[in-house]
């Protein structure tokens, strides 16, 4: 089979160590796969620039990075609380859509996709709606590929004395963050975004003092983080059946992150990607959809040629068929299609991507129209 590159926002490349780490069967109860979630849940936190100490826990949650999303606002709010959503892409609606199914009191505050949070929009709301007692947010939006302002937000969540739970999935692990600085309360992320391990399970770092008032408040059993938090620390165990293998690889893939220098390294090889890509494209005619002040380094919208030769359907097979897979596009006022920078991904392997764009481009017959 050939190899292929995920250009995409995960499941995405990961090495072939990582992979390897998958190789051997693991008890749920075997010592060695006990420390390595200990490690992990340390090592985690680490990352946030925090630590159990300084009144930080971690929590690891089976399932894909909606599921732990789904704990979080599932536990933390009480019947009691009001949700607060900013909105600016799909990942900000399915916070809504959760809260919605789980039938929990929510407001939302909504900005154009290809527009930053305001923060002083945020703060306005908060001031005009005080029953307002959490506030979610999306740190990198991969329905664009644009950075929330997160220290700002977090600055209001704070002047208001409002709990903060950020969506940090695409980004944690690939932009430098200190949680505590930022005042996130709950941050969340997965497995196989940009720590480069493979799919199985997501994560949750929050306050003790926090997460230790929501006993019983959780409306499922198994998306329960309370009862998660309180299993993983009487034992070292999950409740139910946890993701072996894919907390083996993850151990294996947070190691390599330590010897690719941290996330300052990986942040720097994510932004030569970038930098590549984004050169490359532009050099082919292509046009980003969002203003390069808010765009991110971790995934980018590219909007279709408007040479109706242009077909996304075939440009995708043909760019499939050379190795490399490419993300289609969910905005919701342009045609756009993504391309993601994270993953074991490296400067060379982007140019040979622009390389095989080109290639596509010309032999589909699609002119460009070049700046
Ligand atoms: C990937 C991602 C998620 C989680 O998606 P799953 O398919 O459940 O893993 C959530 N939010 C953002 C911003 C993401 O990029």
């Amino acid at each position: 089979m050939m190899k292929k590159l995920l250009f995409t926002p995960g499941p995405l490349s990961t090495s072939k160590t990582v992979k390897q780490a998958m190789m051997e069967d693991m008890g749920s109860r075997d010592q060695v796969f006990i420390d390595a979630v200990k490690e992990i849940r340390e090592g985690l936190l680490a990352l946030a620039g925090v630590s159990k100490e300084n009144g930080y826990e971690s929590v690891l949650m089976q399932g894909s990075g909606t599921f732990a999303i789904e704990s979080v606002v599932g536990t933390v709010l009480c019947n009691e609380d009001n949700l607060l959503v900013l909105v600016n892409g799909a990942y900000g609606e399915r916070i809504v859509k959760i809260a919605s199914v789980l039938g929990i009191s929510h407001k939302v505050l909504r900005f154009e996709e290809d527009e930053i949070v305001s923060p002083e929009a945020t703060d306005s709301f908060i001031k005009s709606n005080p029953d307002i007692t959490q506030v979610a947010c999306i740190h990198s939006e991969t329905t664009t590929g644009l950075f929330n302002p997160l220290t700002e937000i977090g600055a209001v969540c704070k002047k208001y004395n409002k709990t903060f739970i950020v969506d940090a999935m695409s980004s944690f692990g690939g932009v430098e963050m200190d949680m505590q600085g930022m005042n996130i309360d709950y941050l969340v992320s997965s497995s196989n975004k940009c720590i480069e391990g493979v799919p199985g399970f997501a994560f949750v770092l929050c306050k003790r003092n926090l997460l230790e008032g929501c006993r019983g408040r959780a409306r499922s059993l198994s998306l329960d983080l309370y009862a998660q938090w309180q299993g993983l620390e009487s034992n070292g165990q999950f409740r139910f059946t946890p993701p072996t293998l894919s907390i083996m690889a993850f151990r294996q893939a947070m190691l390599e992150l330590e010897e690719e220098g941290g996330v300052r390294a990986r942040e720097e090889r994510y932004k030569a990607n970038k930098k590549i890509l984004d050169e490359g494209m532009r050099s082919l005619g292509f046009r980003q959809y969002l203003k390069p002040t808010i765009q991110g380094h971790i995934i980018t919208s590219f909007l279709y040629p408007d040479d109706p030769h242009f077909n996304f359907d075939r440009f995708y097979k043909k760019l499939n068929d050379r190795g490399f897979i490419i993300y289609p596009g969910k905005l919701s006022k342009a045609n756009a299609f993504r391309i993601g920078n994270i993953g074991q991904i490296f400067p060379d392997d982007v140019e040979a991507l622009v390389e095989a764009v080109k290639e596509v481009l010309e032999e589909e017959h699609v002119s460009m129209s070049v700046a």
